[in-house]
């Protein structure tokens, strides 16, 4: 069996395990991080010291990668008791073009395994990136955009780059920087009370589409006009009874543009409840068909019938990096595409089947994404090694000796395999490979990675954070830029079968 959608299954041995990005039912999107949740009895998560992970791309294009993560970056969660206990998030970078791919999992204590567990075959699909032009709106003598509006707008990026089917990464459009999911621009603010409106907002996202040039040839994709909704009676900027958004095309001679309109913010107000994301995000849907007669949660014109989203005990929020259930007190998980957009920025998802509509569609555009600029770790010199990431070289004797030379402490420190990973610290006792560079345990962990044969290893030292896999990961890629490459021109169906 190949596994294509995010869900529950058994590896061979009959070991659950869940692989998800959101939602059971999302069609895998290569380049997008991954929670793999594990059974794991309680009484052994004590004695966990790492984990070892192997992912490999089943047809060979891609080197082999290893990742130890120590405990403390694990995600331990034990909210629905029917649910695998251990999660280890993987980030898109891993398996970034589509394909398939396979991953091991070695639980470790000190000195033996507590389980091991093989994915089998894991096949993502394709994807591609969403670009955005951003445009305040403003009333002269009224209001103008606040800094509120632009933190809003920043959390709301990152948290679009989690709920749509693109791959990992937020951040601006640049030429530098050409491999996030969601990439966007903030124009300039326009009056939506002066005549001149839609040519100040869409001569805008005109003149960087037609400025496109063969090293950046990017076009934006969707312009969002976006203001926060003034909800209270009596402001003197205004009053809007209610947030409400717009996907109609603009007026002529932009109809060629999408347009997805939203009067967001706090709503209700003073509820802290940011409801920004999710009206863009179905206002952007409405642009990409949603909801379509063909799904089964029509409601006969464009939205979705039903508001609670399936299935939302084993929901996955890569934002807050937790589950979604329990929900917030007086929130349920609510479909984007309903009436339930209201239940806020932390609180919505696309339903399984917008999803893979919204990642077919959007292999239409003209953009960059799993398959095109794909980002690759792999292609790393042994010159630009950097100070978390090994490369063995293979004329060194053994592997141990090379891992063993890579890690050169300072002067009376010696490396320890920590909650954090590797750190280096000056033993107090110095045990019985006193004057040597590590301790015991990481010269039982670096024996393993020999003895797996392993080439490319990422784990963390010191306090840097791992990009590839682990807790906190910083979400926006910055360089690293390919010539635009297009790999797989033909169908998608026989990267699953
Ligand atoms: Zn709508």
């Amino acid at each position: 069996m190949v596994i294509t959608q995010s869900g529950l299954y058994n590896d061979e041995r009959g070991q659950r395990f869940q692989v998800t990005q959101g939602l059971n039912g999302y069609t895998l999107v290569a380049g997008k991080q991954c929670l793999f949740r594990i059974r794991l009895d309680q009484t052994l998560l004590d004695e966990i010291e790492n984990i070892f992970i192997r992912v490999k791309r089943t047809d060979g294009a891609q080197r082999t990668y290893y990742i130890v993560l120590p405990k403390g970056q694990l995600i331990i969660d034990s909210a629905s008791p029917d649910d695998p206990n251990i999660g280890i998030i993987i980030r898109g970078v891993a398996f970034p073009r589509s394909g398939i791919y396979d991953f091991s999992f070695i639980v470790r204590a000190s000195d033996h395994d507590l389980l091991r567990l093989s994915t089998g075959q894991v096949c993502f699909f394709p994807t591609k990136d969403l670009l955005l032009n951003v445009v305040f709106g403003r009333h002269e003598g009224f209001f103008e955009p606040t800094i509120g509006w632009y933190v809003d707008l920043y959390t709301s990026m990152r948290r679009l780059g989690s709920m749509f089917p693109v791959r990992d990464g937020v951040g601006e459009i640049s030429p530098d920087s050409r491999q996030n999911g969601i990439r966007y621009m903030i124009g300039n603010p326009c009056d939506g009370w002066k005549p001149n409106y839609y040519s100040c907002v869409y001569d805008q996202t005109r003149q960087f589409n037609n400025s496109s040039v063969e090293s950046f040839p990017d076009q934006i994709h969707v312009t969002v006009e976006f203001r926060w909704g003034f909800y209270t009676p009596g402001d003197s900027a205004g009053y809007d009874p209610n947030p409400g958004g717009n996907a109609g095309r603009p007026p002529l001679p932009y109809s060629d543009l999408r347009r997805a309109s939203a009067v967001g913010g706090v709503f209700p107000p003073n509820s802290r409840r940011y409801i920004t994301a999710p009206l863009i995000a179905q206002e952007i849907g409405h642009n990409f068909g949603l909801e379509s007669p063909n799904s089964p949660h029509y409601d006969g014109e464009s939205h979705s019938e039903d508001p609670e989203i399936d299935d939302p005990y084993k929901a996955f929020d890569f934002v807050r990096e937790r589950a979604y259930y329990p929900p917030q007190p007086g929130l349920f998980l609510g479909d984007i595409m309903s009436w339930a957009w209201n239940q806020g920025n932390n609180s919505t998802l696309f339903n399984t089947y917008d999803w893979e509509q919204l990642r077919s569609e959007f292999m239409n555009l003209p953009s960059t994404g799993s398959d095109i600029n794909p980002n690759y770790l792999t292609e790393i010199e042994p010159s630009k090694i950097k100070v978390n990431e090994f490369l063995v070289e293979p004329q060194l004797s053994t592997k141990q000796e090379y891992y063993e030379k890579s890690l050169r402490p300072a002067e009376g420190y010696q490396w320890e395999w920590t909650l954090q990973g590797l750190q280096s610290i000056k033993p107090a006792v110095l045990d019985k490979r006193s004057n040597q560079p590590i301790s015991d345990r990481v010269h039982n962990l670096l024996a393993q990675l020999a003895k797996d044969k392993a080439d490319i290893v990422y784990l963390p030292i010191g306090n840097r954070p791992l990009t590839i896999a682990g807790k906190n990961i910083e979400d926006t890629y910055n360089g690293n830029v390919n010539n635009m490459r297009f790999e797989k021109p033909d169908g998608i169906e026989s990267w699953c079968s």
